[in-house]
């Protein structure tokens, strides 16, 4: 790790961002704040300046999203779209799609939604089944997603399907960037619980037919360009899930602050203030493996930083489920009203547990890679 965990540079960046959506805050337009976060060049901070991007990486991008989460008025859209798609293309793209994608991308004018989760695979992504298959030098996309977010504000989504291998004929992961409005490409929008602007859709792709450049990256490269995006999201879902806690706890500790029903305020009763100081505690640590991850993640360790994404995602996500829950109850009756916008967060902060991948499924990762124990699927 470096001398000191954040540098001059990233307390400005963290600074900059907490104004900003300080001048937004809870109920706030996605779109206006996408494209002025967009034109402070926040949503391509980590994508490379030769492709209008700041040329930072994902440790400068979670630090975005986790203070507009912290102000609340997190970007969804931003784990998917210059996290995992951006640094897919910028990774493993073609020259022609570097050009064509990711200026849009740096500077928010084109949006990319991602789509690996299937209906009849969930957290098992080696079951997916959307399959490709090559008809002369076009591609045809036959599948089913689920839960896939901002597919209707995207100009395309990143579509995690299979080939089948020539020699082995086994079927092997391979992305490919499908618009949003071509033929065979339906939308159904899910009806969620969540109050959010982003909305989930599930996706039918019926004989979708795409030009041979769609594919992004090595068709035999399938898994590797796969994991490049996956760590991104971890590590950004981890800051989405830190600054939504984050933004939970401030308003309870404002409310233990001033709000007397004996002599003192409640935030002098310990009952209170203990679980408030545990929740502040999970929180920092769980940044403290998220700066670890993206860290890692950023100087290249793909392998170390698929460990500690999986835990940074694993801690934040347990923290701001925790964060939330304490929060609604400092308010005890005004922790449910909407005046006070904290109930609608116990819903929120639980996708944070689900996903991208479940807390079960992160342990899961940790008994078998990280501890050597036996696997039970
Ligand atoms: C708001 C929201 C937005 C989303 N956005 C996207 C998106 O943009 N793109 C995308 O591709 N996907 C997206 N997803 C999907 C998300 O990644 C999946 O919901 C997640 O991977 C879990 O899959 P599942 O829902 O099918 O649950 P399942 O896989 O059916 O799991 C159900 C439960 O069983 C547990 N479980 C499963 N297997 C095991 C096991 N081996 N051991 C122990 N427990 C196990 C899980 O932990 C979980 O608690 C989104 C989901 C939500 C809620």
């Amino acid at each position: 790790m470096p001398p000191t965990l954040e540098s001059e540079e990233h307390k400005a960046l963290r600074s900059a961002v907490a104004a900003l959506g300080k001048r937004h805050g809870r109920t706030f337009d996605r779109e206006q704040l996408w494209s002025e976060a967009a034109k402070l060049g926040y949503l391509g901070v980590n994508l490379p300046e030769a492709y209008g991007g700041g040329g930072g990486g994902i440790a400068e991008l979670s630090i975005v999203l986790e203070e507009l989460g912290a102000a609340g008025c997190p970007l969804l859209m931003m784990i998917v779209s210059p996290a995992i798609c951006g640094t897919v293309i910028a990774r493993f793209g073609t020259e022609e799609q570097k050009r064509e994608w990711l200026p849009g991308l740096a500077d928010g004018t084109r949006t990319m939604a991602f789509g690996i989760t299937e209906p009849d695979a969930g957290s098992n992504s080696h079951r997916i089944m959307t399959t490709a298959r090559k008809d002369g030098a076009d591609w045809v996309l036959n599948g089913r997603k689920v839960f896939i977010s901002g597919v209707d504000i995207a100009d395309a989504t990143l579509i995690v399907g299979r080939t089948e291998d020539a020699r082995t004929g086994r079927l092997k992961p391979c992305l490919f960037i499908v618009p949003r409005d071509v033929e065979g490409f339906q939308r159904r929008r899910i009806d969620m619980e969540l109050q959010a602007p982003e909305k989930q859709f599930e996706l039918t792709l019926d004989d979708v037919r795409l030009p041979a450049d769609a594919l992004v990256g090595d068709e035999d490269a399938g898994l590797l360009q796969l994991f490049a995006g996956l760590n991104p999201e971890r590590i950004m879902t981890a800051a989405f899930a830190i600054g939504m806690g984050r933004y939970a706890l401030a308003r309870a500790v404002e409310y233990a602050r001033d709000r007397t029903v004996w002599k003192t305020p409640i935030g002098a009763h310990q009952a209170i203030a203990h679980p408030l100081a545990q929740a502040h505690i999970d929180l920092e640590l769980a940044r403290l493996m998220m700066q670890k991850a993206a860290y890692l993640y950023d100087a290249g360790d793909d392998v170390g930083a698929g460990e500690a994404a999986n835990m940074a995602k694993y801690a934040a996500g347990e923290a701001c489920v925790k964060a939330v829950d304490q929060a609604v109850h400092t308010l005890g009756g005004n922790g449910l009203t909407r005046e006070f916008g904290l109930a609608s967060l116990i819903t929120a902060a639980r996708v944070s547990r689900i996903a991208p991948v479940s807390r079960e499924m992160i342990l899961n990762y940790v008994s078998h890679q990280t501890l050597g124990l036996p696997k039970s699927y």
